[in-house]
């Protein structure tokens, strides 16, 4: 019983020499029909110019096949922190590279930019808050695009900002470009920071309480290999860990999540990708048992 308004996929790569066309084949690859995808890797900041990409051959083939480019998803490099106050470089540097991230966003003609609201280096989430607030506002002034900034929520690990649904309401709240920002759900990282992830309609209102459902753009869709509350963040397959299978399809087709985009962030089995099961299984409201084991020799 496929649902076409549920709009699912994975987190794709980037390389040579396809880059971006590479990238879209590759969620068709999957059957997903939307994806998220680094614009250069993950871990560090060097960026390749957006002419080198092929954007453009990338974006005939998403077109052709049917993808919305209002759902596809750009994530930041992670070494991005903009909540370290204790460090104005670092600070700087952090203001650069958000505009330049939001920029090359709307150079691959996406509409959302999931960043992490960074960690405090404990001088206190209320500093960290602020400091990233500054960053937010520094780079979104020097902007004209629509790009949103999605927060996302985390698990908690060292001294994260962005484990409560207070805290990013406490972001949006005092940037001066409010309607630029929205909210990333992990399922992974709101059960390690100790939400219960199981109840999802009781998550949902608590969300919209503190934050508002309007601000949620896209759901990362993770197992966790640890208990909820332990501040972890280490994600596991679907339904080998504490979420699992079930909840993970709840939070998949829950009618009041229908137009947002969820992307899976599950790791790979072998140096092999997941997704094309983990996307079938969700299509279908379906666990295969031991599916990971086709995986593993
Ligand atoms: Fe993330
Ligand atoms: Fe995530
Ligand atoms: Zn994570």
């Amino acid at each position: 019983m496929e649902n076409k308004k549920i709009y699912l996929g994975s987190h794709v790569g980037m390389n040579g020499p396809e880059y971006y066309l590479g990238s879209v084949k590759e969620a068709i690859s999957y059957g997903s029909n939307t994806f998220m995808f680094y614009t250069g890797a993950p871990q560090n900041s060097y960026r390749k110019p957006l002419s080198e990409l092929k954007i453009e051959e990338g974006r005939k083939l998403l077109l052709e096949s049917g993808f919305d480019e209002y759902k596809l998803v750009v994530h930041a490099p992670y070494i991005i922190n903009g909540a370290n106050r204790a460090r104005e470089d670092i600070l700087d540097l952090a203001k650069q590279l958000i505009l330049s991230e939001v920029q090359r966003t709307a150079g691959f003609h996406a509409h959302i930019l999931v960043l992490h609201p960074g960690s405090h280096v404990n001088l206190g989430e209320d500093v960290g808050i602020d400091a990233l607030v500054e960053c937010l506002d520094d780079a979104l002034s020097k902007d004209k695009s629509d790009v949103k900034i999605a927060l996302e929520t985390m698990a908690g690990k060292g001294s994260e900002i962005g484990i409560t649904f207070e805290q990013i309401a406490q972001i949006i709240e005092k940037c001066a470009y409010k309607d630029r920002l929205g909210v990333c759900l992990d399922t992974c990282h709101i059960s390690d920071a100790g939400y219960d992830v199981h109840d999802v309609d009781g998550v949902l209102e608590e969300f919209n309480r503190i934050i508002g459902l309007d601000r949620l753009l896209v759901i990362h869709l993770n197992d966790s290999k640890n208990p909820r509350g332990a501040h972890k963040d280490r994600h596991e397959n679907l339904g080998y860990g504490y979420v699992g299978f079930e909840t993970i399809h709840k939070w998949a087709t829950h009618p009041k999540l229908d137009n947002i985009p969820k992307i899976l962030e599950t790791p790979y089995i072998n140096e092999k990708a997941p997704y094309k099961k983990e996307v079938a299984m969700l299509r279908n409201g379906e666990f295969i048992n031991n599916w990971k084991e086709e995986f593993e020799n």
